[in-house]
């Protein structure tokens, strides 16, 4: 780790970055007010790889500070003229839509891993204060035996609770925007501020008992955004339920409408209270699961007591009788007839499962942007819980799979009775130039089939955030005008969700 002093700024100190410079100009520079020789090209050269092959974001520098005066000291020296642009991932695990690159080439990384702190586990309320290095694995581990639990999603035990929360990820039990209490941020003048409750020197109970604070919510503003830097946040947990009801059975496609229709009824009623999803065959099969057959399959779950278990169980088999086949009400994991219902129990209890993540990139590490030969890409599309709506997504996403030779794996994820986001996931193998470029075109072809069929994205890639495809005008202008007012030298994350780039 070379010893790097930082000389931009009035507060300069020597300072002992943990940091990486690329020879580009941004590089360059960096490396000169740091003061610093440019020494291993390692975890730079890691930075650069990922899954979905996109063919921009290659780093300037990589920085994993240790603590918040690291990260103040590095923005301040970023602001120094000419502004360097920075761009903050927590764990960087962002498969799909770009790992760990920035929007734009030759933007200075600044990895937060090292943020990993824990900071409170308040097991009365079930909150946890958490910095944004730390894990959803690391956060579990330590819920473990606890009346709380966290919810998860599907990724990787080392991905991370508060990037994936910026993105608005999808947990097991709901979307994960929805466990937000409070947010810690940096602004790009190094000042920090806390939304909701959570006031500065404040420590009373009132301060995560729910989002907002009085006057206007300010966490929504760095969600999806690049008005700031998140150091940390309050995450809202999940009651340990008593029992844990899955539901598991298979739609053939001829009947996936009612299905839709049956299970929002359900959510609707309170009778499925965890995420609800229904996955085609290649999503199956990516997760190492493949069955064959054209249908969907179809989990979801209840959690609660043993009394309202059986009631939710009894309203499931009415409602799905005739429309979903070999419907299965069982308890968890120890309940689980095959290795998919076993993941999945797990998964809605709070446990992440890693395999999911090997099976689909070919490899046994996590490390799979530099080792996996099995390439991903994600679309997100947000879309209303209609059953037509359902059926016209998945009829694009075949005709498109169809015309560009990728089948596309599709995860329905109903998330209340309005609102459900889809991934649709392209696999491609890495090492086949033909293939990768087959894939971005089905990607491409994806975006602008959906943005005019009317269904906006939830979540977006790195090459797909301009801001004409994302808002209309008066809100983009809204958004510039923020982003002046918070970073006017616009050093965060230039580009993110289309605001700051020097092209919107
Ligand atoms: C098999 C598999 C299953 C998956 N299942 C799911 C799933 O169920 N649900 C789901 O949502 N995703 C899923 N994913 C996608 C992805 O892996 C996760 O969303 C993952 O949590 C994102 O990585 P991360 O948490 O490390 O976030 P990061 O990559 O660190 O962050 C994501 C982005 O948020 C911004 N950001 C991050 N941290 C900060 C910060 N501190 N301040 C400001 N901005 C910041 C950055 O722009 C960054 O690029 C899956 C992927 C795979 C391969």
């Amino acid at each position: 780790m070379p010893k790097l002093q930082a000389n931009a700024g009035p507060n300069s100190k020597t300072l002992a970055l943990d940091a990486e410079f690329a020879s580009s100009e941004v590089g360059r520079e960096l490396a000169r007010r740091l003061g610093a020789t440019p020494g291993s090209r390692a975890r730079l050269a890691a930075f650069g790889e990922d899954i979905g092959e996109f063919q921009r974001g290659r780093p300037g520098a990589v920085i994993t500070p240790k603590d918040q005066g690291e990260l103040r000291a590095v923005l301040e020296v970023a602001s120094a003229e000419p502004p360097l642009p920075v761009y903050t991932i927590s764990r960087g695990r962002n498969w799909g839509l770009g790992s760990r690159k920035a929007v734009d080439d030759d933007a200075v990384i600044l990895d937060l891993s090292r943020l990993r702190e824990i900071r409170e586990l308040d097991l009365s309320r079930g909150v946890a204060v958490v910095e944004s290095g730390v894990s959803q694995g690391e956060l579990s581990r330590a819920l473990a035996g606890t009346p709380w639990m966290l919810n998860i999603t599907g990724s990787s035990s080392d991905s991370s609770v508060v990037g994936n929360l910026l993105e608005r990820g999808v947990g097991f039990v709901r979307a994960r925007a929805e466990d937000l209490r409070a947010l810690e941020v940096m602004l790009a003048d190094g000042s920090i501020v806390r939304t909701g409750s959570w006031s500065d020197g404040r420590d009373d109970m009132h301060r995560f008992h729910r989002r907002v604070g009085v006057g206007p919510g300010l966490a929504e503003l760095f969600v999806q955004s690049n008005l700031g830097v998140v150091t940390a946040a309050a995450i809202g947990l999940v009651p340990r339920p008593e029992v844990l009801m899955v539901l598991h059975g298979r739609v053939p496609a001829s009947r996936f409408g009612e299905a839709v229709a049956a299970v929002r009824r359900l959510v609707r009623d309170g009778a499925i209270n965890c995420v609800a999803k229904f996955l085609n065959t290649q999503m199956r099969a990516s997760y190492g699961f493949g069955q064959p057959g054209g249908e969907y399959v179809l989990f979801a779950a209840y959690r609660g007591t043993a009394t309202m278990a059986a009631a939710a169980a009894a309203e499931v088999r009415g409602a799905l009788a005739g429309v979903v086949e070999a419907l299965r009400l069982f308890r968890g994991p120890d309940e689980a007839r095959d290795e998919m219902e076993r993941r999945f129990s797990r998964l809605y209890l709070g446990e992440p499962q890693d395999i999911s993540v090997y099976e689909l990139a070919g490899a046994r590490t996590l490390e799979i942007d530099q080792q996996g030969t099995g390439g991903w890409l994600a679309f997100v599309p947000s879309l209303v819980v209609e059953p037509e709506v359902f059926e016209r997504a998945a009829g694009l996403c075949m005709e498109i799979g169809a015309r560009h030779g990728v089948p596309l794996g599709i995860t329905f994820n109903i998330l209340d009775d309005s609102a459900a986001e889809s991934l649709v996931a392209i696999r491609f193998d890495r090492r086949s130039a033909v293939e990768t470029q087959r894939a971005h075109a089905a990607l491409d072809a994806l975006h602008s089939a959906f943005r005019e069929g009317g269904m906006g994205c939830h979540r977006t890639d790195i090459a797909h955030q301009s801001a004409a495809a994302l808002y209309d005008s008066a809100r983009t202008q809204l958004l510039e005008r923020l982003k002046r007012e918070l970073d006017p030298l616009g050093i965060l994350a230039p580009g993110r969700y289309g605001v700051g780039s020097t092209g919107s």
